[in-house]
């Protein structure tokens, strides 16, 4: 990570980032769209919403399970679990999905914790010889093998749920977070056939990157729950580490998947900042980690060479260094992606179910 670089007062976004100013203060344009977008918010508002909804659906699934929650064994989705579980008196049906590169230890700790919870819990994990196949192609064409992940997962969410008769998810999303920057990232699933097709059939994509039709898709309700209560990170880590011998701490941040260190560092040098670079100023403009721990963090963690392992990763998915280069010049945006009006209009219309 660069010293020189100039980075914003506030966060800790670097003048490297897409159409990034800075104004009289040093703080950033998305610190400043951060404000607009989160300052006054209600609460106790939407807290009554989550539980008048939370009461719509309790009883009501069409088998045993009123809603589901996607369920990794980190802190947000275990979270979730928890308060779905304890709050609101739901039964969930908890569900793990291995996208082939899951954290052996946020398996293991998923298990135990669903089972200390009292809820089912549900796992699927796709061949992973296929898998790879899919996130290689993805690399060679895009330069980011997330690509592919970003479509299976919420296939893989919604068949686990559809499977189950399930018409409520409940994720631990937190777009104020997690979100990536929109300016690197897209996907869509007419952009990911796009790139996909020539190297896989539909036949062999369908069941896990394709959902079965836009009826039964409106027919699964899905909310993120940090859009309805306030996503305290110092509280959600005491109450894991309470409740579910959790043993982690703020500072120690560390995401499930095993191919983070590695998608870092490819998008970086696609974009000339890291991924953790933007997690962390998330989490310092959200006021959840201080500036100069932020900094200490990315130094450590934000490779400027490939991470250690990073030939035999990408070779599993046969790749290798080749995939370098020209990485700059590729990206997402170069496949024609969905109508954005049709996209847009189908956000809203899953956003509006009762
Ligand atoms: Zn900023």
């Amino acid at each position: 990570m660069s010293e020189l670089v100039r980075r914003c007062a506030r966060c800790i976004l670097p003048e490297t980032y897409p159409h990034i100013d800075f104004d009289g203060n040093g703080v950033c344009r998305v610190c400043r769209e951060f404000d607009e977008k989160y300052s006054g918010i209600d609460w106790e508002e939407r807290e009554r919403r989550l539980s008048s909804l939370m009461g719509r659906y309790r009883g009501r699934g069409r088998h045993k399970y009123d809603c589901m929650v996607p369920f990794s064994g980190g802190k947000d989705s275990t979270y979730t679990l928890w308060t779905v579980k304890n709050r609101y008196d739901m039964t969930p049906l908890a569900f793990n999905f291995d996208n082939g590169f899951l954290d052996p230890g946020a398996l293991a700790f998923a298990k135990a914790s669903a089972d200390r919870l009292g809820v089912d819990l549900y796992t699927y994990t796709p061949a992973r010889a296929f898998l790879r196949r899919v996130y290689g192609r993805a690399l060679e064409a895009t330069g980011e093998f997330c690509a592919a992940c970003v479509v299976l997962m919420p296939t893989a969410i919604f068949r686990a749920a559809d499977i189950h008769g399930i018409r409520l998810i409940v994720a631990g999303f937190s777009d104020m977070l997690e979100a990536p920057p929109p300016e690197t990232s897209y996907m869509d699933r007419v952009c990911f056939w796009n790139i996909m097709k020539g190297h896989f059939s539909r036949k062999e994509l369908e069941w896990d990157f394709f959902f079965p039709s836009w009826k039964r898709m409106f027919g699964v309700k899905q909310i993120n729950l940090p859009d309805y209560i306030e996503w305290d990170l110092p509280r959600i880590y005491d109450t894991l580490n309470r409740e579910l011998d959790f043993g982690k701490s703020m500072s120690d941040v560390r995401y499930d998947c095993l191919g983070t260190p590695h998608s870092s560092y490819l998008f970086r040098r696609r974009t000339g900042f890291g991924k953790y670079e933007y997690l962390y100023a998330n989490m310092t403009r959200a006021g959840v980690i201080d500036r100069e721990e932020a900094l200490r963090i990315v130094r450590e963690r934000e490779p400027l060479e490939p991470p250690e392992g990073f030939d035999e990763f990408i070779g599993d998915l046969g790749c290798d260094r080749s995939v370098l280069d020209g990485i700059e010049k590729k990206s997402v945006f170069s496949f024609r992606g969905r109508n954005r009006r049709i996209r847009n209009l189908a956000i809203r219309i899953r956003e509006r179910l009762p």
